[in-house]
């Protein structure tokens, strides 16, 4: 018999599979990629764990790219909105839904996950982990390993195909437990439970929700609200500061044309793209912010252009003072 497992490469997921192993059932995993997701960003990301994890055990792992999908689903999730702009229910109804989809295309069972019941606020405790259930298509066939004993008995448990006797009965934010577990598994080195998902950030939430009130948003749009400092001058014109050389070769790569590209002359400072629609009072903001962050004094000449070979302008623009920075900052 054969399980799907939800893989993070968290402690959790990855406990769950191990107290499944140990009853002999064979088990594929799958991780899922999406734009809020910072994994591509860094090494110790989930898809790396997951890997990590799945390759201890030896188990098969299988990536899905939620992209597409997810920007639908985050401009109006049923389930509403977590504490930042993290739709949890909706995005693990997604993921359950993926899930399935492979659990029918493998010939497996049911699918297991290591949910912790009340370890987390909007989709681990009782009634949404049941919506999530219900809402995938997956109705009984989800099983907790971790907190399996405080939960109804799933269809595999009751067909004997599961021992529930093994199974355990975590549950809350106490992460003890599981390093008790941790140690029997001979599992060290563990990722953070903090995840890395960008809606729970309350200054990329910030930057979301501010895109999703006046554009429409592409997976472009996005990338960008990863970098720089970002001000909206007008419901329909926005300029992103780079912080650091990084940053700038960042912003250029992710400039699309029609952008306006602003940058100090003489003077050391970041590059400013500017998004929307500009006219004269916006390209001024703009270049008094871009100018507030050069290393210029009180007045620097900030050229823009229209990308990708506009003509180039120059503008000399007074540095913006803190306190009116502070009404376009987002
Ligand atoms: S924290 Fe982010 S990735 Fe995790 S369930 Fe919530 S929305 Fe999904």
């Amino acid at each position: 018999m054969k399980a799907v497992a939800l893989l993070s490469g968290g402690l959790d997921s990855t406990l769950a599979i191990g107290v499944i192993l140990e009853q002999g059932l064979e088990v594929e995993t799958v991780n899922f990629f999406t734009p809020f997701c910072q994994c591509n960003r860094k090494k110790s990301g989930c898809g790396y764990e997951a890997k990590r994890a799945a390759d201890r055990f030896g188990v098969k792992l299988k990536i899905f790219n939620l992209s597409i999908e997810y920007m639908e689903m985050i401009k109006n999730p049923k389930y509403g909105y977590g504490r930042n702009l993290n739709p949890c229910i909706d995005c693990r109804i997604l993921m359950h839904k993926k899930a399935k989809e492979y659990m029918v295309e493998i010939g497996a069972s049911f699918v297991i996950t290591g949910e912790v019941l009340g370890q987390r606020p909007m989709s681990q405790y009782r009634r949404a982990l049941k919506i999530i259930e219900k809402e995938s298509g997956l109705e009984g066939l989800v099983l907790r390993p971790l907190s399996a004993n405080l939960l109804p008995p799933t269809v595999p448990e009751e067909m004997g195909i599961v021992d529930r006797e093994k199974l355990l009965n975590i549950s809350g934010r106490s992460r003890k437990p599981q390093m008790a577990l941790a140690r029997d598994y001979k599992i060290g080195n563990y990722p953070c439970p903090a995840g890395g998902c960008l809606l729970t950030d309350p200054g990329f939430a910030r930057r979301m929700k501010d895109l999703m009130t006046h554009s429409e948003i592409t997976l472009n749009d996005i990338e960008l609200l990863k970098v720089g400092r970002h001000f909206r001058l007008s419901s329909s014109a926005k300029i992103v500061a780079g912080r650091n050389k990084e940053e700038n070769e960042r912003m250029i790569k992710l400039s699309k044309p029609g952008d306006l590209c602003f940058e100090p002359q003489e003077v050391k400072g970041p590059i400013g793209i500017g998004r929307g629609d500009f006219d004269q009072i916006t390209i001024t903001l703009a270049s008094q912010i871009m100018a507030r962050y050069s290393d210029g004094n009180a007045e620097v000449g900030i050229a823009y252009q229209r990308l990708p070979d506009g003509e180039k302008s120059l503008l000399r623009a007074k540095s913006m003072k803190d306190s009116e920075l502070r009404n376009f900052r987002i």
